[in-house]
């Protein structure tokens, strides 16, 4: 069927309403429109596009920041799994750990070389050998480390973080990791991502793409209702 155009006198009344309209007034309520949804969507983009820059790989020859906080984190912070070690040695494994994070010429050899060496060298051991337990320290503590100073990095962003419901490491040797991604516009998720090959664990398979909790803005977070449909 052939529409006809629209009759020109709907233009001309539109023109001559317009016409009419206070410009000043025009403005306002144009703003009022579409100010909050336009400043919400550019500050996500604007973060979600900083945080993939926080996690940028460490082929580029440069420390993320992510592993900066990281390593800081780590510096303050009793590991889980080292608890038979005294406390020179396990400020020794952090410092370990930490120097791995901040300084992308060391590999990860490196680090487990190192570690075993402070294992051997320790007054108290565990039952496992000691390259085994540097390989399951770096694994787990390196997993647990970047998942605090991801979640910190987006705190210096000025995004309000909610803890994920769960939260890599999930298991010893656990290598997944969060990402962030902007899951609307008021709301940065986090998403857990295993290392998705055939090592990953019956646990962590499931969860590789799932969304475990999020993080929004802080003026988002803290504006009540009837602006808060992040109340879900
Ligand atoms: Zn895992």
């Amino acid at each position: 069927m052939w529409l006809e155009p629209p009759d020109d006198s709907l233009d001309d009344s539109l023109d001559d309403f317009l016409d009419d309209l206070p410009w000043a007034a025009w403005e306002a309520y144009l703003w009022q429109a579409i100010a909050a949804d336009l400043l919400a969507a550019f500050r996500l983009t604007a973060l979600a596009l900083l945080l993939r820059l926080l996690t940028a790989d460490r082929q580029a020859q440069t420390v993320p920041l992510v592993d900066q906080l990281a390593a800081a984190w780590l510096q303050n912070y009793g590991l889980t799994l080292v608890k038979d070690l005294n406390a020179t040695t396990r400020r020794q494994l952090r410092q370990a750990l930490a120097a791995y994070l901040t300084n992308p010429n060391r590999s990860y050899a490196d680090l487990q070389q190192t570690l075993t060496t402070y294992l051997l060298a320790a007054p108290t051991r565990g039952r496992l050998p000691a390259a085994t337990r540097a390989e399951l320290i770096a694994s787990t503590e390196l997993t647990r480390a970047r998942t605090a100073g991801l979640l910190q990095a987006a705190a210096l962003t000025g995004l309000t973080v909610r803890t994920p419901a769960v939260q890599p490491p999930l298991h010893p040797r656990c290598r997944c990791h969060l990402e962030p991604f902007p899951a609307d516009p008021q709301t940065i998720a986090w998403r857990w991502y295993t290392a998705a090959d055939e090592r990953v664990c019956p646990q962590c398979a499931p969860l590789h793409g799932q969304e475990v909790g999020e993080a929004v803005p802080a003026h988002a977070a803290t504006s009540g209702p009837p602006n808060a449909p992040m109340t879900r």
